[in-house]
């Protein structure tokens, strides 16, 4: 067996595909899924920003300077427990940025530990990283109350702690989960359809948007979309190993 193939496989047992589906009308959707994205898929994209300055900072000194009681936006007295800031290696090569913390991250003070996290945790592991190995953080530090989307006042007070933590992490990588986090990164309104199966530089990194593992919950299909991103992301982290 090929190890394209392997892999493949590999990850759909990792992520819990019991089977595939031979019906006709689902492969006609793949194909239909490949030409929207094709011929975005290698296309060169101009930096949007000159590569980031090394940062002299740590990511102890942006957590102090958001510190335990952060009141910049009005997630603070809409009932969120704690400030979930991110988790994982100070170095990692791969970063993920999701959206915000659900419940289980508010109550738990870890980002993706719910049942999002559960499938992200797979997905990592699918390219044989764990998460003790990447670096995984949110656009928003703070619960939404009842998950509700983040409002831009709320993402404009909390991005720069997210640029930031990238310009101390100088990941080879970034991962952004789902439209907020590549919305936010590539400051774009694109939709995320628009936006994943392509490449793009992010202050000298490479950023490669995928779907945001809740969205893989309820869409399930939309897993081996999000394969061909995780096999890109590998292969750049192996090219760049060498
Ligand atoms: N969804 C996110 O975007 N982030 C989390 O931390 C958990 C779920």
């Amino acid at each position: 067996m090929s190890r394209e193939i392997a892999d493949h496989l590999k990850f759909y047992e990792e992520i819990g595909v019991a089977g595939v589906s031979r019906d006709a009308q689902w492969r006609h959707r793949a194909d239909e899924a490949a030409d929207v994205h094709a011929p975005d898929a290698h296309a060169p994209v101009a930096p949007i920003a000159p590569p980031a300055p090394l940062s002299l900072e740590s990511l102890d000194d942006i957590k102090t300077d958001i510190g335990p009681d952060c009141r910049r936006c009005k997630l603070c007295s809409l009932g969120r427990s704690q400030i979930v800031f991110g988790v994982g290696h100070p170095k990692a090569r791969l970063m993920f940025v999701g959206e915000a913390p659900g419940e289980e991250e508010d109550k738990r003070g870890e980002p993706f530990v719910g049942r999002a996290g559960q499938l992200l945790t797979k997905i990592i592991e699918a390219i044989g990283l764990s998460r003790e190995q990447v670096y995984i953080a949110n656009v928003i530090k703070c619960r939404p109350p009842n998950n509700r989307n983040p409002e831009p006042d709320e993402v404009a007070s909390c991005e720069p702690f997210l640029f930031r933590q990238i310009d101390v992490i100088q990941p080879r990588v970034i991962v952004p989960l789902g439209k907020f986090a590549a919305q936010c990164l590539l400051k774009t309104v694109d939709p995320i359809t628009k936006l994943r199966g392509r490449q793009f530089d992010y202050r000298g990194r490479v950023l490669i948007p995928t779907f945001h593992p809740a969205y893989l919950l309820r869409n399930p299909s939309a897993k081996r979309e999000v394969w061909e991103d995780m096999k890109k992301v590998r292969d750049i982290l192996q090219a760049t190993n060498a």
